[in-house]
């Protein structure tokens, strides 16, 4: 298999734009939910820069449960997130949730995000397998690690070797959390692939208090990365407001992280 430690031994590295991600540089992805408008994304960026994020994000397709919430502002988004990435000068990462979508998004991001609803979404992951660019793989909310490692096969197989995993939890009975990270994931992934692998707590636990503590464990537990989400204004997001971190608690956390990284 393409995605076993068998096929290939080393740690294996990703570039997204300039930055590494991998091969013992982490992946430091942040920003808003969804791109809402060119203010809210340039003032989270703007923010998120100053952290320490190296890659921004921001969804400008998005996958709602409802059809009648926000679904997300589309190529607009797409422009607005590419002409803050390059005024901070950060690579993006967006969602492509449609096969026939891939060329579109492609020719905005650096990035593309296959979300957890699409972690199975077969002609999805052949489609981004055929593009050239690197790949956020979420893994989905009942897939076992196995169903994981098989999905980003599907992409590898067609001939893209730029996959980056992602942790983000699954469904459980614990309803006090959104869905149960399974911190185990990283190192049981690590053990049996050379692709990287990045914890996203937000969409893990939907609580900004519980976000902090889960990036540290990351860190801790070998991950090559976090996934956060930041707003300036939560109460006015259009999506995952509850579980953003304001701008100063992501610079906290930043910093907490930074000073974990170089004592491990
Ligand atoms: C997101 O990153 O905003 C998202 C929808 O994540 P997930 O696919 O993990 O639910
Ligand atoms: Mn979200």
């Amino acid at each position: 298999k393409l995605a076993s430690r068998e096929f290939h031994k080393e740690d294996s590295a990703v570039y997204v734009g300039k930055v590494k991600v991998g091969g013992g540089s982490l992946a430091m992805i942040a920003g808003p939910c969804a791109v809402e408008s060119y203010e809210v994304m340039d003032t989270v960026a703007k923010y998120v820069k100053a952290g320490g994020a190296n890659i921004l994000r921001g969804g400008a397709f998005k996958p709602r449960t409802s059809p009648y919430s926000f679904q997300g502002m589309g190529e607009d988004g797409l422009k607005i997130l590419r002409d803050v990435g390059d005024k901070y000068d950060m690579p993006v990462v967006t969602e492509v949730m449609d096969p026939r979508q891939v060329d579109l998004v492609c020719r905005y991001a650096d990035m593309l995000q296959l979300g957890a609803r699409n972690m199975q979404n077969f002609d999805l992951l052949k489609e981004v397998g055929r593009a050239k660019k690197p790949v956020l793989m979420k893994r989905g909310m009942s897939a076992t690690v196995k169903d994981m490692l098989m999905s980003a096969e599907y992409i590898l197989a067609e001939g893209n070797k730029d996959v980056v995993l992602c942790e983000r939890g699954v469904r459980s009975f614990e309803d006090s959390t959104r869905n149960m990270l399974d911190m185990s994931a990283v190192p049981n992934v690590k053990g049996q692939s050379h692709l990287p692998i990045i914890v996203d707590p937000s969409h893990a636990t939907g609580r900004p208090d519980l976000i902090p503590s889960m990036c540290r464990a990351s860190v801790a537990a070998g991950a090559d990365g976090v996934h956060v989400e930041v707003h300036n204004c939560p109460e006015k997001a259009m999506s995952d407001g509850p579980q953003a971190l304001l701008p100063h608690q992501f610079l906290d956390l930043m910093g907490d992280l930074r000073r974990l990284a170089a004592a491990l």
